[in-house]
């Protein structure tokens, strides 16, 4: 409620005006001298004090300069009841500060009009200068939380926020952690030394927004210092969640940025950290997914790495691999193997998968099921896949143009080749170097690189088609997706997993399994092929099925280029099926 403070001597005019003021609904409180009135204003705060001018010991005019002086009162409406009317007062009033004059005795309108009248003006003062506060305070919470270049959250909100999702998920289920993503972009010195640091400044900036937008609002994204980007989600997701939005994230920083009027590309790398397993403090945290960071730019860069303990303790073991990788490249020790595809149509070969094989000096060759899941770790799955689809598509040509029969080269490509963005340009320049037309080649995909992101993956495949390369789902079957799911992606080819081939003519599982996919695919007017058939019985029960093409250990194991060239020569024109 209001509270109004009368200070006036004449006991008649106070009892008149508190009788008035109560019955307008203030609440209302009197003193019957200066000195009370002041003592009473400061103790308890009114909103709005009358006060006569002519008293005994203290007079208004004293009562107001006090209260003007107190912090306290300082901004208090105080009008002053005065019986005189004289000019002098007015001024002396005005002087020291008071809002309005009353000339007693004054009518209960009049009283009411000059009270309400203070009443808004005080409120309206009151109001602006909160929300000056407010906004002042806002001001400097922004600029204490927020980095100045990219508007976005800085290190110490980052904290704040973490220590919330800290207390928010003290348990997570096994599997489950919250990854803490840092990013930086590459080339930028590049970009600072060719156009100047505005340039640099503008690219961080649509990158920090480009990141915000695509992100949505279930993501934290703050800058903490210069080129670091860290993103942290305040859900928990599992590793597999933390692949698809780290590629995400490197695919859309891909698409070109404008800046001036001139397109700029740029890639990114990214590193992960995972609470709680690779730290339960932020600072822990985000050095070790620097570090991860500078693993993955020792890796050519574009690329996300996960942290994981050896990069800060014993770094030997992936290095190690690493080094051995590189030294294998070098002195050819990786060759790729080729098995033949045979028709069911023709029953002749139509043409070859190509199989990666690596051979340590002084030891038997390493399977790629070991070696390739590291080199995908690592990284360096992509160079030697692009060393893989180069060397098969020569291959391609030179057996075509021995045989003088259409050659179909499969190669099989890693998730990692294919998210990134120059797959498509570098296989147009393996093409065209091998001087193969794009029909001759499929690319063998497994579903779970396709799933991760199927947006993404829909677009990226259909770039792919759009090279005239046919698309193959590879181990279809054991994956956890339907047909009716797959069928979004645009792809030619199926091949069905070698465990549903297995015994397909005794297992009745199978078999139902195999017939079902078989029907379907055909619907679909997709080319089916079965791999791993090892016997006769596998392979009458596909010719009845019918099945299009297939591969397997009963026709031929992958083979060296050079015994696939003399089978070739030898068996080229041979019909496998007998008939
Ligand atoms: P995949 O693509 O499913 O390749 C078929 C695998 O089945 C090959 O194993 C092949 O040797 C084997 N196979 C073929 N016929 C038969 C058969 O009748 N019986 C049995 N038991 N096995 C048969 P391999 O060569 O050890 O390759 C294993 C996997 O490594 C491949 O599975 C593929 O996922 C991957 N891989 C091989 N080369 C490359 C490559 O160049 N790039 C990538 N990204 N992955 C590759
Ligand atoms: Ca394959
Ligand atoms: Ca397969």
């Amino acid at each position: 409620m209001t509270k109004i403070l009368i200070v006036e001597d004449d006991e008649l005019v106070r009892d008149n005006i508190f009788d008035l003021l109560e019955a307008e609904g203030f609440e209302v409180m009197a003193a019957e001298n200066g000195q009370q009135g002041l003592d009473l204003a400061i103790a308890t705060t009114p909103d709005l004090i009358l006060c006569d001018v002519v008293m005994p010991q203290l007079s208004g005019y004293e009562v107001l300069a006090a209260i003007r002086k107190n912090p306290l009162t300082a901004a208090t409406p105080f009008i002053l009841l005065t019986a005189k009317t004289a000019k002098e007062d007015f001024r002396m009033g005005m002087k020291l500060g008071a809002e309005d004059f009353l000339t007693k005795p004054c009518s209960r309108a009049e009283l009411v009009a000059v009270i309400d009248t203070q009443l808004e003006k005080r409120q309206i003062l009151q109001d602006t200068y909160t929300r000056q506060l407010q906004e002042t305070q806002d001001q400097l919470n922004y600029l204490i939380y927020h980095d100045s270049l990219t508007q976005l959250p800085n290190r110490m909100s980052l904290q704040d926020r973490f220590s919330k999702i800290q207390r928010h998920a003290p348990q997570l289920k096994p599997g489950l952690s919250i990854p803490v993503y840092v990013l930086c972009l590459e080339r930028l010195n590049r970009i600072s030394d060719n156009f100047g640091y505005e340039y640099a400044d503008l690219l961080l900036q649509q990158a920090a927004q480009r990141l915000k937008q695509e992100q949505g609002e279930q993501t934290y994204i703050a800058y903490v210092s210069f080129n670091q980007f860290v993103i942290l989600s305040n859900r928990e997701s599992q590793r597999q969640g933390a692949i698809a939005r780290a590629e995400d994230i490197l695919t859309f920083l891909q698409k070109p940025f404008v800046l001036n009027g001139q397109e700029a590309y740029v890639t990114a790398s990214i590193g992960i950290a995972l609470y709680p397993h690779n730290g339960d403090t932020l600072d822990i945290l985000l050095n070790n997914a620097k570090a991860a960071l500078n693993y993955a730019h020792t890796q050519g860069g574009n690329q996300y790495q996960f942290f994981t303990p050896t990069f800060s303790s014993n770094k030997t073991d992936t290095l190690a691999f690493e080094k051995s990788f590189r030294l294998a490249l070098e002195q050819e020790e990786f060759q790729v193997y080729y098995q033949p595809r045979i028709s069911l149509t023709t029953g002749k070969i139509i043409g070859a998968e190509a199989l990666l094989r690596w051979f340590q000096p002084g030891a038997e060759s390493v399977s790629p099921s070991q070696f390739i899941p590291l080199a995908e770790e690592t990284g360096t799955i992509v160079s030697l896949g692009e060393w893989v689809l180069r060397t098969a598509a020569r291959q391609a040509k030179l057996w075509m143009n021995q045989t003088q029969t259409p050659f179909y080269m499969a190669v099989n490509l890693s998730g990692r080749q294919f998210v990134r963005s120059d797959l498509s340009r570098n296989l147009a320049k393996i093409l065209s170097e091998a001087e193969l037309e794009s029909r001759f080649l499929d690319l063998e995909l497994t579903e779970n690189i396709l799933v991760k992101n199927p947006f993404v993956a829909r677009q990226k495949l259909l770039a792919l088609k759009s090279l005239g390369v046919n698309i193959a789902i590879d181990d279809f079957g054991t994956g956890y997706s339907s047909l009716a799911y797959l069928q979004q992606f645009p792809f030619d080819i199926l091949k069905i997993d070698r465990c549903f081939i297995r015994n397909i003519a005794s297992q009745e599982k199978n078999a139902a399994i195999v017939t079902a996919i078989l029907q379907m695919a055909h619907n679909l007017q997709l080319k089916v092929i079965a791999e791993g058939v090892e016997t006769i019985n596998e392979l009458e029960f596909l010719q009845d099925h019918p099945c299009d093409e297939i591969q397997g250990f009963l026709f031929s194991r992958p083979l060296p280029a050079h015994e696939f060239s003399k089978f070739l020569e030898q068996k080229g024109e041979v019909n496998f099926l007998g008939q």
